[in-house]
Order: structure tokens, then C-alpha cells, then sequence
């Protein structure tokens, strides 16, 4: 009997983590101790966290038991890398090194598997929501960060908390996750990656999409204190496979 193939990467994105969703940090805390301890790297591609104002929230349990529980897996040998969502784009070297995780530029291109795979979290390639992407570049300055983070804590959640409400009211009651990729920015990071993979979420939108040879797959986001529970990752095996997993780890 020849050896099952090993789980080379796994990938999470979206999984929105915050207090008041109990069952969702929970199955994220199994999903480390279960699957990515028997991984060589755990890619985390963004929103992990519903918001981060600053790595002095460590001191918070909630975001402390995270930090602790990722660190869990990086000391036990899994290489573990964080690319930055729209909603966790403040998490910087306090969490880095609290959690045992790299930080990634993106786009990340990474060769897994005999892949060459185009790491982002999504949200950059949401090209047709303009106001986004102003607002993006503008909290994504040296400048602006350091202006922000020079607030009390309190302070800078009080903000975070009116620019999530802002906009909930400016979409009718959506968030920008609404949003999609645009064709043009794919075929761009394709071109400029030269990958023959994308992995991203953001969009809440999981899916596999393909463009000749190459493919686009999109992460979905977890929510187990949802009526209909939703969730799940994607793995690449040392066979080469890549592999979309429920929240009960079955392949779809
Ligand atoms: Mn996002």
C-alpha cells in the first residue's frame, strides 16, 4: 500500500473572527489542532480577524487566545504566513511574533505541489468598487497607520466600529464583500505573477473557476454561528492535488 499523499499547504481566509461568534473560533481552534498541526504551511489569506485596530489589542483574551492558538502550530513545525484582508490589514510584527507567523506581501507567489500559485486576499482585485480601492490606498500609508495607531485603543475602535456601520448603511445593508473580482484584474495577476494558480477569498464566493490551463480558486468564508453553518479550506497534497474541504473535511 503505498502512503497516503501529505498535506504540503492549507488555506483559510474569511473567517471573521470576533467574540461574539463562539462556534466560529472554535472550529477554527479544531481546525488547527486537527488539520494544520499534519501540514507543512498554513497560509491565512486574509480577515481571519472581523477587525484589528492595532497590535496592542493582544492585550484582549479573545485576540490573545487566537495569537496562542496559531502559535500552538508554528512551534510545533508548521511553517504558518498571514496575508492581510481588508478588515485585518493593521495586523503587523506584535501579532507576527505573538502568533509564530510570517507576514506576506501581496500578491505572494508561492511554488507548492509543482504549482505556481498567486497568493492575495481579494479585495484589491474588487477593481470596479472604486471608492474602495481609494479608501484602500489611503489606510494602506506609512503615514495614515501612524496617525491611527497614535489613538487610544478605545478610540480607534469607536472608528472601526462607525466605518463598519458607514458601510453596512452605504450598500443597503451589504457589506463590501458584495464586491467581486474583476477579469481584468485576474488576467493582470496572472500576467504579472506568472502563476498557473490563484488562490484568494474576500469575496465570499467559493468556487473554482478556470481560464484555459489555468485556475482561480476562491476560499469561502466561515460562519458557524449561522443558521446554515458554512466554512471550509483548501489543501495542496504532496501528489499535486488541490483540494477543496467542507467544514466536516470532506473533499467537494
Ligand atoms: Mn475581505
Amino acid at each position: 500500500m503505498p502512503l497516503p499523499p501529505r498535506t504540503l499547504a492549507l488555506f483559510i481566509s474569511d473567517l471573521h473572527l470576533q467574540p461574539s461568534h463562539p462556534a466560529t473560533s472554535a472550529a477554527f481552534f479544531a481546525f488547527l489542532k486537527d488539520r494544520a498541526m499534519a501540514a507543512e504551511s498554513l497560509y491565512l489569506l486574509g480577515d481571519l480577524f472581523e477587525y484589528w485596530a492595532g497590535d496592542d489589542d493582544l492585550e484582549t483574551l479573545h485576540p490573545q487566545l487566537v495569537a496562542r492558538a496559531i502559535r500552538a502550530v508554528s512551534d510545533a513545525g508548521v511553517k504558518v504566513y498571514w496575508i492581510g484582508g481588508n478588515r485585518d490589514f493593521l495586523v503587523n510584527t506584535g501579532f507576527a511574533e505573538a502568533a509564530g507567523l510570517t507576514l506576506l506581501a501581496e500578491p505572494h507567489v508561492a511554488d507548492i505541489g509543482g504549482h505556481r500559485i498567486a497568493l492575495v486576499h481579494g479585495d484589491a482585485q474588487c477593481t470596479d468598487d472604486v471608492k474602495y480601492l481609494q479608501f484602500r490606498a489611503q489606510v494602506r500609508t506609512p503615514q495614515w497607520q501612524q496617525q491611527f495607531l497614535s489613538m487610544p485603543l478605545s478610540r480607534r475602535k469607536e472608528i472601526i466600529a462607525g466605518l463598519r456601520e458607514g458601510s453596512r448603511e452605504a450598500q443597503s445593508g451589504k457589506t463590501y464583500e458584495i464586491m467581486d473580482v474583476t477579469p481584468q484584474a485576474i488576467d493582470e495577476l496572472f500576467a504579472s505573477t506568472g502563476a498557473d494558480v490563484i488562490i484568494h477569498g474576500h469575496t465570499h464566493r467559493p468556487a473554482v473557476h478556470q481560464y484555459g490551463a489555468r485556475k482561480r480558486y476562491v476560499l469561502p468564508d466561515w460562519d458557524l454561528d449561522a443558521e446554515v453553518p458554512r466554512g471550509g479550506w483548501i489543501a495542496i497534497d504532496s501528489d499535486g492535488a488541490i483540494v477543496r474541504h467542507n467544514l466536516d473535511g470532506q473533499v467537494i
